[in-house]
């Protein structure tokens, strides 16, 4: 992977925005495309963009180093499928360089279709967690969800990732009549196998088939039920993203629930989302973005700072996610796939 002649940093100092809320995690998604197609995440006929409108695999580098120098100290890789995109190991161990550097940690968000093949790669690069989504253990289940997801290749690639020495948190995104009684069978599946997990609440991004008001699941009442069952003990591990984490007695395993519906995390953000076009969010359920593409291809020395402090300024105190209002258009207009989970 050739390098892109370094940008010259003009002093500015860590980010924080208005709120007071300082910024160290960035999501940087690497590719729209990917290999599912999830009912809850995509339309089945997904239109991709045009390749040159992708940041490419130098401009991601220099992207990331220009976060770094501004204090990010966490990178979650993202898509799409960050491990389709063609190059990946290369990225991965760019930034990977950086661990120790300024940055603490670099992560991904994966299907798990590739990490047989990538797991090596990865570990050798410095990552050390990965999150996996994985929203059913019953093959045809599975592929249903994900319109085309092969199970047993998933589980074949969670278990690479577990030998080259990945720790593994497991996605499951709770979907009403679905993958509900899967709840607890996920549970114990992940406690057996020393994967954490964590559930997310269905979110209102971008359109869909479906209407995601009959699969919406509210988190509090599945915490409820599965205190009938289990002693659920708050902890207060943290992983930086907005998981609150209980550790399960009777499993001695750690749970985590995504809930941005039924209990808003905004408080202790700490992140903005990069696209793969190098647009920035600074929140998954808001509009508002800058364009660092063209600050990097175009742009002026400085440009790129002078726009991460004006996306600072931009950073809403909280989402607006709402999802009780049936039939609803969604909160934003782009998926989940676009800004990276
Ligand atoms: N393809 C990778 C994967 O599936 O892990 C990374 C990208 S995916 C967009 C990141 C996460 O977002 C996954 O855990 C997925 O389940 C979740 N996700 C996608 N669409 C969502 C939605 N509308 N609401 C809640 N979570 C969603
Ligand atoms: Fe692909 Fe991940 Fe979206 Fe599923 S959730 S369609 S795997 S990007």
């Amino acid at each position: 992977m050739a390098q892109m002649k370094p940008m010259p940093t003009t002093g500015a100092g860590p980010l924080a925005d208005s709120f007071g809320r300082r910024i160290s995690y960035l999501r940087l998604s690497v590719t729209d495309r990917c290999d599912f197609r999830c009912r809850y995440c995509m339309s089945e006929r997904m239109q991709f963009l045009p390749k040159r409108e992708i940041l490419t695999l130098e401009e991601l580098a220099a992207l990331a180093d220009a976060f770094i120098a501004r204090g990010i100290r966490r990178i979650r890789l993202t898509g799409g499928e960050p491990l389709v995109r063609r190059g990946i190991e290369d990225l991965v161990r760019t930034i990977g360089r950086r661990i120790g550097d300024g940055l603490d940690e670099l992560t991904i968000t994966t299907n798990g279709s590739q990490l047989r093949r990538q797991a090596g790669a990865l570990a050798d690069a410095g990552v050390r967690r990965i999150n996996v989504s994985l929203d059913s253990l019953d093959p045809e289940r599975f592929g249903f969800i994900t319109r085309g997801g092969d199970l047993p290749v998933v589980l074949d690639g969670i278990a690479a990732a577990r030998e080259a020495g990945i720790a593994v948190k497991i996605n499951m995104v709770a979907l009403k009549d679905l993958n509900e009684a899967e709840i607890v069978p996920m549970l114990r599946w992940c406690a057996a196998e020393g994967h954490d997990l964590t559930l997310i609440e269905t979110m209102p991004l971008g359109e869909i088939e479906d209407d995601r008001t009959d699969r919406y699941l509210p988190l509090d009442g599945v915490r409820r039920d599965l205190e009938q069952q289990f002693t659920l003990s708050p902890l207060n591990y943290r992983t930086g993203g907005p998981a609150r984490y209980f550790l399960v007695e009777e499993l001695d395993a750690r749970l985590g629930l995504i809930t941005p519906l039924t209990n808003n995390f905004c408080d202790g953000c700490n992140r903005v989302r990069v696209t793969a076009t190098g647009q920035i969010y600074m929140c998954l359920g808001h509009e508002d973005r800058l364009d660092l593409r063209r600050a990097l291809r175009e742009g002026a020395p400085g440009e790129i700072d002078a726009l991460l402090d004006r996306a600072m300024r931009m950073k809403p105190e909280r989402h607006a996610f709402r999802i009780d209002a049936p039939g609803a258009a969604p909160a934003v207009s782009r998926h989940m796939s676009v800004t990276g989970g």
